[in-house]
């Protein structure tokens, strides 16, 4: 149902209208039709904007593509929602806010805070990337004493007139919610008691620089929501909403009761089989860019795609009375493209919309009204991306001549492009390795520029030299291709991993690696020690590198502290390995998957 018959909607006001706080004296004896109708609400999920407050522009001098995103334009289709539904729209965040755009990390989230205090967001999961800012100011980690390795989340949370969520997040050293975040938060949506829980991923250390978060402890998010869900109904709330930074992977969101194309290694399928029914209502997830769209265990499941492209939105009807939803009439709306402009005909604005000849771009149209952006936030955005504008269109020298592109589960270009680029950057260097999960966004056919490589790689790590056996080498891959964090792409390296072996085993004891050699063909010696270039989030053991770095002898790291970030390496490695400026997109046969599933990721 996309909208209430407007005889509906009357009847449901007057019901609103007329009912008050007080309880019944007594229950009915017997089961009877509500006295008053049931009130309906509305949440809207994003997730994982990633700092893309500004939306996106992929027009480029040789093709106009219509922009995409953006949290201006989001507003205009909430203003929308909320003027069809007057106090009766909810808007929350599944986590990952501020990482991502130059024009967001240079100001440390500060522009994406202040738009969603604009927007009225009620909530926001604390993501894994919400540490990655580590202190205020422009060291990711504590570098001098009395640097608090949680100041810019702290400082964000205190811009915040909303409140960063996890349930399942506490202290080490008390047990306790830290202070700058709420286990769940209770509100009044037209007189409805909305229960909303928080829940970070317990992988959060993995997935951030570890030494952020060392002072905190991300537990059992099932436990942590059974506490939650009873410590808010025993506050009288009617419905109990879930976000969480736990997400899912379904490829087929047409029928929502259809679970089949779901993927049942995810986070968020775990999750809610493993919970009791009856304790949530709905599930609003983030982390994995990826979507969902169905009912898994009862409890409506959703999660829109990152970087502000679309946001999920679901009708729950309330009945006060019993305090219940009414499942019966829950309704999964469509995920919601944000789109200023779209193809003729479609509800999209990307250039897959526009097949069939149908190329005409008309305003888009939401909940019976023109969406409209939104001017106060496009001026709140202006300063910040004045102050970035310089660097980000800082020419590099160096074009693409097609797109670069990403995996997680498999070589990719832009893996074996950036692990070649960074090789290239160091002298002496005999091998280098990225997480695939490092790489945000394909790197575009174009003349690159700073803000280019900055959206692919948007961490301002920097980078390490690490003296790695042999065996630590072939380790590195055991460990990183075991799980589905996404593996290692590589430079110098070239191996054969099996995708379905030891599936029965815990992730810990997996062992894919089928062989592995140096890329000559030379064997990789066991005992021999290896040059290898990663970054410090895996030199400090990143992507479950804990135990295997922390038997590298520190002698045998060298943290490159002269050359900048990341990126800056990147860049010098890039320059060196273009020829006559020129990239071409490719990949080499370094990384060999046997019995792959075939599920492009
Ligand atoms: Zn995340």
């Amino acid at each position: 149902m996309r909208k209430l018959s407007s005889s509906l909607l009357a009847l449901l006001l007057i019901a609103v209208s007329c009912q008050t706080t007080t309880q019944p004296v007594a229950p009915p004896a017997q089961p009877v039709v509500a006295l008053s109708q049931p009130v309906h609400i509305v949440v809207v999920g994003t997730t994982d904007l990633h700092g893309w407050f500004a939306g996106h522009d992929e027009s480029t001098a040789a093709a106009s593509k219509p922009g995409y995103g953006g949290l201006a334009v989001l507003s205009g289709y909430l203003a929308n929602l909320r003027a069809a539904n007057p106090g009766r729209v909810v808007v929350v965040d599944s986590g990952d806010l501020f990482q991502g755009t130059l024009e967001s990390n240079l100001f440390e989230g500060e522009a994406v805070v202040k738009a969603y205090n604009e927007i009225g967001y009620s909530a926001a999961a604390v993501g894994n990337h919400e540490f990655d800012f580590g202190p205020v100011g422009p060291d990711p980690v504590v570098r001098t004493p009395g640097q608090d390795p949680l100041g810019a989340l702290k400082r964000n949370a205190a811009l915040a007139r909303f409140p960063f969520l996890s349930a399942n997040l506490t202290e080490k050293t008390t047990g306790q919610t830290p202070a700058w975040a709420r286990p769940w938060a209770l509100l009044d949506v037209a007189g409805v008691k909305l229960g909303i829980i928080g829940l970070s991923t317990p992988d959060t250390p993995n997935v951030t620089t570890a030494a952020n978060v060392a002072t905190l402890s991300f537990g059992q998010p099932v436990a942590a929501t059974i506490k939650a869900a009873a410590e808010l109904r025993a506050r009288g709330a009617d419905a109990v909403i879930v976000i969480a930074h736990m997400g899912g992977r379904c490829t087929d969101l047409r029928d929502v009761h259809d679970v089949a194309s779901c993927d049942p290694t995810q986070e968020a399928w775990k999750f809610l089989n493993a919970l009791p029914q009856g304790t949530i209502d709905a599930y609003l997830a983030g982390h994995t860019h990826q979507q969902m769209r169905e009912i898994i265990n009862g409890v409506p499941a959703l999660q829109a795609m990152p970087f502000g492209q679309a946001f999920s939105s679901i009708d729950l009807y309330v009945d006060r009375g019993s305090h219940r939803v009414v499942d019966s009439r829950t309704e999964i709306r469509q995920h919601t493209n944000v789109c200023e402009s779209v193809y003729a005909g479609t509800e999209r604005c990307d250039p897959k919309a526009a097949s069939g000849g149908n190329s005409a771009l008309v305003r888009r149209t939401f909940e019976g009204a023109t969406v409209v952006r939104d001017g106060r936030l496009d001026a709140l955005f202006a300063p910040y991306l004045q102050q970035v504008a310089a660097k980000r269109n800082e020419p590099l020298g160096v074009r693409t001549a097609g797109a670069f592109g990403r995996q997680y589960s498999r070589e990719s270009a832009l893996g074996d492009l950036y692990a070649d680029a960074l090789r290239a950057a160091v002298a002496g260097a005999e091998a280098a390795v990225i997480n695939s999960g490092s790489l945000r966004i394909d790197l575009p056919a174009k003349e690159l520029t700073y803000g280019d490589i900055f959206e692919t790689s948007p961490f301002d790590n920097l980078i390490a030299v690490v003296k790695l056996t042999g065996a630590q080498i072939r380790e590195m891959v055991r460990i990183t291709s075991a799980g589905d964090r996404g593996i290692l792409q590589v430079s110098g390296l070239r191996m054969t991993l099996d995708a379905q072996k030891d599936a029965v085993r815990p992730v810990s004891e997996r062992d894919r690696v089928v062989s592995i050699q140096m890329s000559d063909g030379s064997a990789l010696e066991p005992g021999r020690l290896y040059s290898v270039v990663m970054t410090d989030f895996l030199s400090t053991g990143g992507e479950g590198l804990g135990p295997l770095m922390r038997q590298v002898p520190p002698d045998r790291v060298t943290l490159l502290t002269d050359r900048g970030t990341m990126r800056e390496v990147l860049i010098d490695g890039l320059r060196k390995v273009a020829r006559e400026g020129l990239l071409t997109p490719k990949t080499f046969g370094r990384i060999t998957v046997l019995n792959d599933d075939g599920r492009r990721d």
